[in-house]
């Protein structure tokens, strides 16, 4: 039975530095010794050829000299490692020896004929058979990759040996990918991903298979891959206790039956799990969705009579089940599948199947390389009682897809991966895997999900936590959004939304409701004018302006106005031609909003709502309490800033753009805005933690903090900080001024 923790490490083996391979250059080179490699091969074969082995070990030391491989080690520690991948395989001598000599024709000097001369015949032809293989590109261009497919099929197809060392030897390389330059490794990657481990699944050797096909992802997609990990590891967390659970159920109800069987709980690899998420919109939540469990019993008959008890106590899901015990797969693997809603009604995936049906799931055709009669080579017989299939057979059938259909990419589609380096992968809380831009937000999340959501989004959990909707999503997070009753638009939209798609649907979803806060914004513009004007608008008809204007009603004209399609004083010119505007001449921000001059539009504080055609500028964040004056943005409406934002600088000679603003008296005694404050501070221990504290003090809340242009003596740290006004934030400010550690304190920043 298994412990959770045994069962979460029964993934391949993800270590790129390889079991024994020496790491990196720093350290001194780490390969198997001569006599290691020798003790491993006596240990299943004792009739192993010791001095041929040996031959060939120092052969390939000697002729590969003083190469050295991009990672800094000596070239021969390459071949050496493959053979040490081999022994875990049990292979015999003759492959051993190969895979010690497959680079020496292609690298050294060494020709075909010495092979033949020191080692024989057989390994000769090994050797010669690996090499040509490493010199077709498989991942040409398409037509030649067809030929040269078919090619490489031919040469395998005379005995498979040749395939298991070229598997080794790439698996080794794909180990030591992060020594080579970014464009190799992906190449080599996408090889291995499309050529390689889809031949180690045709020869059925799926411990291979999996860990080529979880170094290519980790190369070729590592966002993807570090997304599926990190959300891996928060289900191992949760489901993880329920797989001792659920193993010591189904071997208790087993041996009532009096079935003896070892059950293990298996985690899936996270390329299989993508492949999985891809294939359909499936979820990523559930037990069955990361573990599978294996039971092996004893024999053949076992297998059913596991079945037939499983199904008795739990339910099976329909159409799960498989019988691959009497219709083997074309690789020979042989097992029984099922699903059923399992123990605690958690649904539960079963593969059933013997120890030996096991062994050559693992490791397919290299199964069946044995000790037997005293000599030690490829058990026919063992082969024949285990499926009977010569799985090479296979490879003729792809080599003819590939000559006759003409089409590559069926052959190599399967396993394409998607480029997806500037994403972030987030799940929903049943696990939907939603793919968004890196940077993506909350709010990006509901509309990536369905716009119904993200019209309703009024809050956040990131991981179950409650978070700001300005929180950038991380890859794996699982995001729950919270809905309110209604539509609504956060003011500050702009700021929470990246994503084409959710800023889209939040424009359609304000357009519809933007006209009356244009009319309304139009209407103050046109009054402020005419105050200026010493005119009074209540006392003329607007008629001749809507003449000029070809507008229908008032309103359009506000809305025309407010939408900043006419200036205000155009309309004032319309109805008092050739009237002079002395206050053109007037200039400085703060003469044109000196009280009682200009109308007055108020604005509603904590979030300007409903925040269509008035929004807060980032650059400054206003709070209640702030002197703020509006900006006109052609169909944006107007942007509020605080009145000695140095961004005002920039409509210095846009008079016609300025708009005098008021907080209600609501918003100034309102409950709670956010302001910014970034504070550049000396790098010393415990200083940010100081600067915390002050902030608390003084009543300051911090939602969020924020470090960047981290050097050895400074830092800058933008802190988002919840104040009760605009006093209140300049008497934060003022305390951490007053903190020695800290340099110097500016409102906004971002
Ligand atoms: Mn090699």
């Amino acid at each position: 039975m298994a412990a959770p923790t045994e069962a979460a490490g029964t993934a391949p083996p993800i270590d790129t530095t390889g079991t024994s391979s020496s790491a990196t250059a720093h350290k001194p080179p780490r390969y198997l010794r001569q006599y290691e490699l020798i003790d491993r091969v006596k240990a299943y074969d004792p009739s192993a050829d010791e001095a041929l082995l040996n031959r060939a070990y120092v052969y390939a030391m000697r002729m590969h000299g003083s190469q050295l491989r991009a990672s800094g080690d000596p070239y021969f520690a390459h071949p050496i490692e493959v053979a040490g991948i081999l022994t875990e395989y049990r292979m015999d001598t003759a492959t051993i020896c190969t895979a010690l000599l497959h680079d020496v024709i292609e690298d050294t000097n060494a020709t075909r004929a010495d092979i033949a001369a020191m080692f024989g015949e057989e390994i000769a032809d090994l050797v010669e058979g690996v090499t040509k293989l490493s010199k077709l590109e498989l991942a040409a261009e398409h037509a030649r990759q067809a030929e040269n497919l078919r090619r490489f099929i031919l040469a395998i197809s005379r005995d498979v040996r040749v395939l298991i060392v070229k598997l080794a030897d790439r698996l080794h390389n794909m180990r030591t990918l992060h020594f080579l330059k970014p464009e190799k490794r992906e190449r080599i990657a996408r090889e291995t991903l499309d050529i390689y481990a889809r031949l180690a699944r045709t020869i059925g050797m799926h411990r291979i298979t999996s860990e080529l096909e979880e170094l290519a992802f980790e190369n070729l997609n590592p966002v993807a891959r570090d997304a599926v990990v990190r959300r891996l590891a928060t289900l191992r967390a949760s489901q993880g206790p329920a797989v001792a659970m659920v193993s010591g159920e189904v071997t208790e109800a087993l041996s009532e039956a009096a079935v003896s069987a070892r059950v293990v709980g298996r985690e899936k690899t996270p390329y299989s799990i993508w492949r999985k998420l891809q294939r359909k919109s499936v979820g990523f939540s559930q037990l069955s969705d990361i573990y599978a469990f294996r039971v092996i019993v004893e024999s053949e008959d076992d297998c059913y009579r596991a079945l037939g008890v499983i199904h008795r106590v739990w339910s099976m899901v329909p159409e799960r089940f498989k019988d691959y015990i009497s219709t083997p797969k074309r690789n020979n693997y042989r097992s029984l599948h099922t699903t059923v809603v399992g123990p605690r009604g958690l649904r539960i995936e079963l593969q059933i199947r013997t120890e030996e049906m096991d062994r050559v799931a693992e490791q397919g055709v290299a199964a069946h390389w044995r000790y037997k009669d005293k000599s030690y080579g490829f058990d026919a017989e063992a082969a024949e009682l285990s499926g009977g299939r010569d799985p090479l057979l296979s490879l003729g059938t792809l080599a003819q897809v590939l000559n006759n259909g003409g089409d590559p990419d069926e052959a190599v589609e399967h396993a394409k991966l998607e480029m997806f380096l500037d994403h972030t992968f987030v799940f929903t809380p049943k696990g939907q895997l939603i793919n968004l831009p890196k940077g993506a937000m909350p709010l990006d999340f509901a509309y990536a999900v369905h716009t119904d959501i993200g019209d309703t989004t009024v809050g956040v959990k990131i991981n179950g936590e409650l978070k700001p909707l300005r929180t950038p999503l991380q890859n794996g997070d699982v995001v729950e959004v919270i809905r309110g009753p209604k539509r609504v638009t956060p003011p500050d939209w702009r700021s929470l939304t990246i994503t084409g798609r959710a800023r889209s649907a939040i424009r359609r979803h304000i357009r519809a409701n933007e006209r009356e806060e244009f009319v309304r914004l139009g209407r103050a513009g046109i009054e402020h004018a005419f105050v200026r004007a010493g005119k009074n608008l209540a006392e003329v008809s607007l008629r001749p302006a809507m003449d000029r204007f070809a507008a229908a009603t008032e309103e359009d004209l506000y809305e025309a106005a407010g939408r900043a399609r006419i200036p205000p004083e155009q309309v004032l010119e319309a109805l008092y031609p050739g009237l002079k505007l002395e206050e053109k001449a007037a200039a400085g921000a703060r003469r044109r909003i000196e009280d009682g001059k200009s109308a007055r539009l108020f604005v509603r504080g904590g979030g300007l709502t409903p925040g269509v055609s008035l929004h807060f500028a980032s650059c400054c964040s206003p709070v209640p309490g702030d002197r703020i004056v509006g900006i006109v943005q052609p169909d944006e409406g107007l942007a509020v800033h605080v009145i000695d934002c140095p961004r005002l600088a920039e409509y210095e000679d846009r008079e016609e753009l300025w708009r005098d603003l008021h907080w209600t008296p609501e918003a100034e005694t309102a409950t709670i805005s956010r302001a910014r404050l970034t504070a550049t501070i000396r790098n010393a221990p415990g200083v940010l933690g100081q600067a915390c504290t002050l902030i608390g003090e003084a009543g300051g809340n911090i939602v969020n903090l924020r470090m960047h242009h981290r050097q050895a003596d400074f830092f800058d740290a933008d802190f988002d900080i919840d104040v009760k006004d605009a006093k209140h934030l300049t008497h934060i400010a003022a305390a951490l001024r007053a903190c020695p550690s800290v340099e110097e304190v500016e409102r906004g920043g971002g």
